[in-house]
């Protein structure tokens, strides 16, 4: 029997990059049933978009990288005390891991970050777990640059043998300028050359759905939300994809941190979208049963906080942990009566009063923006979010701050 009270996390040292920084045990879905999935983050280097460009605008991945390489030997130690904990897991359990999860944080296919001979171990350990599938992360980019190269991915789905490899894009948006306002390291082509290619290969597309990164209003995000999905349904002529929401959360050094503590009158002040909204999305694509869902992002807790639902999606203090036990009962079970209870119960006025804000500058404007902001900060060897605090003269509107700092430098203004 599958619980949600089936939870575990176990925390490592994350300055050692002999220790994974967290070997994770959660309840999952899997082609109809409730499952127990191992979710593994190890010790790495760095994202290489990251190093070169400081990154994706909401990515929290740079608070955790080590800067510096992990050699071999060091990941084979980290997968060792994986090995370790799924065992005791599986002792322990009625129910065994059927799915393991692996991130690097970056990219996977690409040396620098980690080795290939580091892979072939991942899937041998998925292997030697029977596990049902591994997952793991990438971009675009790097299927793209893999399939020309070295194609590990398919030398992957050969090794991985009857466990199925799940390879997840971060997609984030199909709109180019959404995706430029996230500083994606990929084109729109890439990734729809990239579903492609892991299908030809004989791996499970997935693509995450960003929803609410900075810049956006909730009926933007909502719009961008829904039009991507439909892109995707398009692209992939009735083959399966599967798409998993990311609810942007408040994380350190990330633009949406920095936009959260402007002044309460700025139109650009972020806040995290509603979680309802997640359930108005996922309500729009009955015919994707199973391969729809939403990451859960917080603890199934009723002692949290107030504080704690607010750096994440939430609606009134009444309603959000019904709701958020609603998106855990979907996560399990993916019955479409979870959504349609949560939006009996969601409150219409809140969507309503959110729909309504508005940003005055047109998207493409915000864009220009960012894009200078992160070749100003990349100039000043800075993160974006430190540019942000140490440069600029917040005023009342973060995008009329931006122009009136760019006029103030040499250079040509983005007005
Ligand atoms: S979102 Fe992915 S590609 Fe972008 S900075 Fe983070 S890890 Fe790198």
């Amino acid at each position: 029997m599958i619980s949600t009270t089936d939870v575990l996390n176990f925390r490592f040292d994350p300055s050692d990059p002999m220790q994974p920084r967290s070997v994770n045990f959660y309840f999952d879905h899997y082609r109809g049933e409730p499952i127990h999935r191992a979710v593994v983050y190890l010790a790495n280097p760095g994202c290489e978009w990251s190093r070169k460009t400081g990154g994706c605008t909401m990515c929290g991945t740079k608070n955790s990288a080590l800067r510096k390489t992990v050699t071999d030997d060091q990941y084979f130690a980290q997968l060792e005390i994986v090995r370790r904990h799924v065992e005791n897991f599986n002792a322990t359990h009625g129910d065994q891991v059927r799915t393991l999860h692996v991130y690097n944080d970056g990219f996977f296919f690409n040396d620098a970050e980690i080795g290939q001979k580091v892979r072939e171990a991942i899937y041998a350990l998925a292997r030697s777990f029977k596990m049902q599938k591994l997952v793991v992360e990438t971009n675009g980019l790097d299927i793209v640059r893999d399939d020309k190269s070295n194609d590990y991915l398919g030398k992957g789905v050969a090794l991985l043998g009857e466990t199925e490899f799940e390879v997840t894009l971060g997609v984030e948006s199909a709109n180019p300028l959404v995706r430029t306002l996230y500083n994606k390291p990929d084109s729109v082509d890439d990734f729809r050359n990239s579903l492609e290619i892991i299908r030809r290969k004989g791996g499970i597309s997935k693509g995450y759905v960003l929803v609410k990164g900075p810049l956006l209003t909730e009926a933007e995000a909502y719009e961008d939300c829904v039009n991507t999905i439909r892109i995707l349904h398009e692209w992939s002529k009735g083959e399966r994809f599967r798409v998993e929401f990311q609810p942007v959360c408040l994380l350190p050094i990330t633009l949406h941190e920095y936009l959260m503590g402007l002044n309460e009158t700025d139109p650009y002040l972020w806040d995290p979208p509603l979680l309802s909204t997640l359930f108005r999305i996922l309500s729009q694509f009955p015919e994707m049963g199973e391969d729809l869902y939403s990451a859960l992002f917080a603890r199934i807790d009723v002692d949290s906080p107030w504080d704690f639902w607010l750096t994440r999606p939430h609606d009134d203090p009444q309603t959000t942990f019904k709701l958020y036990l609603k998106l855990v009962d979907y996560y399990l079970y993916r019955k479409r009566d979870s959504i349609e209870a949560a939006l009996t119960m969601a409150r219409e006025d809140l969507w309503l009063e959110r729909k309504k804000k508005a940003i005055p500058h047109p998207l493409e404007q915000r864009v220009a923006v960012v894009k200078r902001l992160m070749a100003l900060s990349r100039k000043s060897d800075l993160c974006l979010s430190d540019y942000l605090k140490t440069r600029l003269k917040p005023a009342g509107n973060f995008i009329e701050s931006c122009l009136s700092h760019f006029d103030r430098l040499p250079g040509m203004p983005v007005r």
